[in-house]
């Protein structure tokens, strides 16, 4: 917990990570009136109001999220290639209630991150935790769920949360794992030298599988469903560092972030969010 804790402090000057956005094979994804997604999404569809005034986003009658969705359950594609999950139906029931269609834009998790800083999407949703570098450069809604940083190893491993600095670590690129991870030993991390940064989490996962890493260090909702799709695989027990995830958006676009809370508090007043949360977490 320390090593976490103290890093999640100590974390004032490494938003450099943010600089490799290559965007690489970014799809698009438009779900106009989509019916039957979440029953409590569409519920709250009756309920939309118009886009309220003085919000701008970039396609008029359009919020474009960014997102990297292999991230489950927050994100990603089913069987016929739609993206789906926890962030896509709340972006969806927020767009519903600012009179806005959705579109989903995929792409690797720093790209995803840099396109909302850049004003190239409207907002993005992966399961992004609030952290002070990336509030130097983004603004955040208010915080929709929590994650936790855990580790995952192939069963049997001798790896335990107190050798991690002797292995090497598996990691998304640009995610708080990766920089909680190689950070200096001074500040609670592993180093450089023991991280390997993946695309994204399934390729993370993967090279775990191949024995390219010992470990991946990642938000347990997906440590969860990998776990599950991958015998083999187990969560070290373990201290971990909660966090906060929040929706990003550009700089001072005080009217959407406003617009975004506003439906964000309707929806949770109204049990929508819980309910998209439950449906993905805690039903199996
Ligand atoms: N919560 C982590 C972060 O914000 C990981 C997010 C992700 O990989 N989609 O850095």
């Amino acid at each position: 917990m320390k090593k976490f804790l103290a890093l999640t402090m100590a974390m004032a000057m490494v938003l450099s990570l943010a600089a490799c956005g290559g965007n690489s094979g970014s799809k698009s994804q438009s779900s106009a009136a989509s019916a039957g997604s979440a029953s409590s999404a569409s519920a709250s569809a009756s309920a939309s109001t118009s886009e309220p005034a003085g919000l701008k986003t970039i396609e008029e009658g359009k919020l474009i999220m960014s997102t990297n969705a292999s991230f489950p359950p927050y994100e990603m594609t089913d069987d016929s290639g739609k993206i789906v999950g926890i962030d896509a139906e709340i972006a969806e029931a927020i767009a519903n209630k600012l009179g806005l269609e959705l579109v989903i834009d995929d792409m690797d998790f720093d790209a995803a991150l840099l396109a909302a800083q850049q004003g190239k999407s409207d907002m993005v949703m992966a399961g992004v935790t609030v952290n002070e570098d990336r509030l130097l450069v983004m603004d955040f809604s208010d915080s929709y769920a929590t994650g936790v940083q855990v580790v995952i190893v192939k069963e049997g491993s001798d790896v335990t949360m107190d050798n991690l600095g002797e292995k090497m670590i598996g990691a998304q690129r640009g995610t708080t794992g990766y920089i909680y991870a190689s950070d200096t030993p001074e500040n609670g991390g592993y180093g450089e030298d023991h991280v390997i940064a993946y695309d994204n989490g399934a390729t993370a996962v993967q090279a775990l599988k191949n024995g390219q890493v010992d470990c991946v260090i990642i938000d347990n909702a997906p440590a969860q469903e990998y776990v599950k799709a991958n015998p083999g695989l187990t969560i070290l027990e373990g201290e971990w560092v909660t966090e906060d995830y929040a929706i990003g958006m550009a700089k001072g676009n005080t009217a959407l972030v406003e617009a975004v809370n506003g439906a964000l508090a309707e929806l949770t007043a109204d049990g929508t969010v819980q309910a998209i949360l439950d449906k993905y977490i805690n039903a199996d």
